[in-house]
């Protein structure tokens, strides 16, 4: 089976997760398409194939060289995002993609003028929608590729590789792939997550994050008899929204900035709640911005009364490269290994967080690399088959400069 082929296997299955579920996975159509895939790992010759009933499916293959060579992983998520529809999806493949538009169907049309990554991928064979679900190669195009080295490097015994861990898991879309990831069963030294974009990408770094949710306490008063009497809280809310830096927000930064984002508000004359989502790359900007944000709550209790305002500041998670920058091998071998396979490396920052920053601080050092779909989440999304052909070659190079690892 080739690469293409078992990814549009994959599309036939709705694997849509749900933000608002209990259940672990939060869909329970994500476990059928967890068994199809843990039948396929059997069929094509993996050992120790495992998959737990939270739907984490695990499996290895075995060293090919003696010696004591550090276990490697790869990781994708299954679950495909709750912003659009993953039922029923028709791919269809444009061979030789033109540079012009493209009809998904009657009336639905992907241009290059709207999306100009298109024009990357001139003469290559596209995996599109019928423009009415999303595509899943975020994450279905990285299990492909996983499976697919797997299977090339059982069939070129030629190439040596130490002890090489995979696992493929639920709910990563709505931010709870790693919770119930076993680090220590996957047992390996470190891994790589391949739910990256476009060709080259490589991200390391990413948001240290938290959340601030600051309550306001009014006194209501009859607002005909109010004089010097009503605290309207609603009033206090923008008063305490107005301290914040007007030029750290997500809508006026970018790279490397760091902000502060005003998520939600609810409001009455008595009580009122402002959400805030807090990002920096930096870890020390990252403590500031918590400690301004205490700062603001001083201030507006000094002129209201102690208790007006409280805060309560919580975080979420932090960024990778604080443990990666320890580790700099776990980078430089996957830049090796674009290199070697003709790939010029795109390192960026990530404005957000990944499952592989969670993995890396329960101990498992996680990198995230190009799966090679693009336009996440949404009709428009797509894979160039030979991007996934250039990850899974990526991923057999990493295997391979990996047995020649010295510490
Ligand atoms: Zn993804």
């Amino acid at each position: 089976m080739d690469i293409t082929e078992r990814f549009l296997n994959y599309t036939k299955f709705d694997t849509q997760s749900a933000e608002d579920s209990e259940s672990v996975p939060s869909t329970a159509k994500q476990l059928l398409f967890a068994e199809y895939l843990k039948k396929e790992l059997e069929r094509e010759g993996l050992e120790e194939v495992e998959l737990d009933e939270k739907g984490y499916l695990y499996a290895t293959l075995k060293s090919n060289v003696k010696g004591d060579i550090p276990t490697i992983g790869f990781i994708s998520h299954y679950d495909t995002s709750p912003d659009c529809s993953g039922a029923d999806i028709k791919p269809q493949i444009v061979r030789g993609y033109n540079g012009g538009d493209i009809l998904l169907s009657e009336g639905i049309v992907m241009s290059p003028k709207k999306f100009p990554e298109l024009s990357q991928h001139v003469g290559e064979d596209l995996i599109v929608t019928d423009g009415t679900t999303l595509l899943g190669a975020d994450d279905k195009a990285g299990i492909a590729e996983i499976v697919q080295a797997m299977v090339y490097l059982q069939e070129h015994k030629d190439i040596k590789h130490g002890k090489i861990r995979i696992a493929f898991n639920p709910d990563e879309e709505i931010g709870m792939g790693a919770h119930h990831f076993d680090v220590e069963k996957f047992g390996c030294q470190w891994a790589y997550t391949m739910d990256g974009g476009d060709v080259g990408e490589l991200e390391f770094e990413n948001f240290n994050a938290a959340s601030a949710k600051i309550h306001i306490k009014g006194v209501s008063v009859h607002p005909g008899y109010a004089k010097g009497k009503m605290i309207n809280a609603n009033v206090l809310a923008t008063e305490f929204a107005k301290l914040l830096p007007e030029n750290e927000t997500p809508e006026t930064t970018e790279g490397y900035q760091g902000f502060y984002h005003l998520i939600g508000m609810q409001g009455s004359v008595e009580n009122a709640t402002l959400s805030y989502i807090i990002r920096d790359h930096d870890r020390e900007r990252f403590e500031d911005r918590k400690r301004f944000i205490e700062s603001c709550v001083e201030k507006m209790n000094e002129k209201y009364g102690e208790g007006t305002v409280t805060a309560v500041v919580k975080d979420q998670y932090y960024n990778m490269k604080e443990k990666i920058d320890a580790q700099m091998h776990v980078i430089d071998l996957v830049l090796r290994a674009m290199q070697e396979c003709g790939v010029a490396p795109k390192v960026k920052p990530i404005r957000g967080g990944t499952d592989g920053a969670q993995l890396s601080f329960k101990g498992l050092p996680c990198p995230n690399i190009f799966a090679g779909g693009i336009n996440f989440h949404g009709p428009y999304e797509f894979v160039p088959i030979q991007s996934m052909e250039k990850a899974m070659q990526v991923i057999v190079k990493i295997c391979e400069i990996t047995a020649d690892y010295n510490d």
